[in-house]
């Protein structure tokens, strides 16, 4: 039997139908018997709702919807050269050393789905093993900096309600996960140690927006950490988070 996390990922975004596989089918034994996964799905979908009517009614600003449609341009030039070079590398296949050279020197970027994994991983977990119920900003700072030898700001998010907090491991690095909860969705605060993610270096004054599997997140660069939110909202409404605790750790030193 897969785990809920398993399920959910297999799952993901509804438990509805689709081309069956063992895999799945598993995933849906498991979530026809899991109070927890089915709540899990109950919420995701009454978030889609909720964005589906806000939508409505509010329309994203122009700069907004300008970014996104860059970001979309971009990813696919990015996809045509990569399938331009893999014909170029089809053409030099007789200079063996040319295809050796290429190989050692080709890194391609990591894509913005999977900087995004890491994260995405943490906030799917189901109630994550070593996670603290403790709602007191004070204390909670006080037992992260006892568990990762160095201060972990606890930021009071408006609209957000403050749970708990955990060790989590992003890319391998010892990491805060602060968990609040925003309009019934889990949100997560991730303090990384560090300036890179995957070996890209994040620059000081750049704010990365990611995604994968329906979630938003947020990344960016304080002086010795990385800072990221990461949640299952819309993308400005976790923009707008994210430049508030920016605004607020700035503000604060
Ligand atoms: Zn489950």
């Amino acid at each position: 039997m897969p785990s809920c996390e398993e399920t959910r990922l297999a799952l993901w975004p509804e438990p509805g139908p689709r081309r069956p596989s063992a895999e799945l089918c598993a995933a849906f034994d498991h979530y026809t018997q899991c109070q927890a996964c089915q709540n899990f799905f109950a919420l995701q979908r009454e978030l889609k709702e909720r964005l589906k009517r806000a939508g409505r009614a509010t329309v994203a600003p122009r700069e907004l919807r300008e970014q996104v449609y860059a970001e979309l341009a971009a990813a696919r030039v990015a996809e045509v050269s990569r399938r331009r070079r893999l014909t170029a590398l089809g053409a030099v296949a007789g200079g063996a050393a040319a295809v050796v050279a290429w190989l050692l020197f080709y890194q391609p970027a990591p894509s913005a789905e999977r900087l995004a994994q890491p994260f995405v991983d943490e906030v799917l977990r189901e109630m994550p093993q070593g996670m603290v119920a403790q709602a007191d900003s004070r204390i909670l700072a006080r037992w992260f900096a006892e568990r990762l030898g160095h201060a972990v700001p606890v930021l009071d998010i408006p609209g957000a309600e403050l749970v708990g907090g955990r060790i989590a491991y992003i890319e391998g690095v010892r990491s805060a996960a602060l968990h609040y909860r925003a309009w019934g969705m889990p949100l997560i605060y991730f303090v990384v140690p560090g300036t890179s993610l995957l070996g890209r270096e994040i620059s000081e004054d750049e704010l990365v927006i990611l995604s994968s599997r329906g979630f938003e997140v947020v990344v960016w660069r304080e002086p010795e950490a990385l800072h990221a939110v990461a949640a299952s909202l819309q993308r400005s409404e976790l923009m707008a988070i994210a430049d508030e605790c920016r605004r607020k750790l700035r503000g604060a030193t």
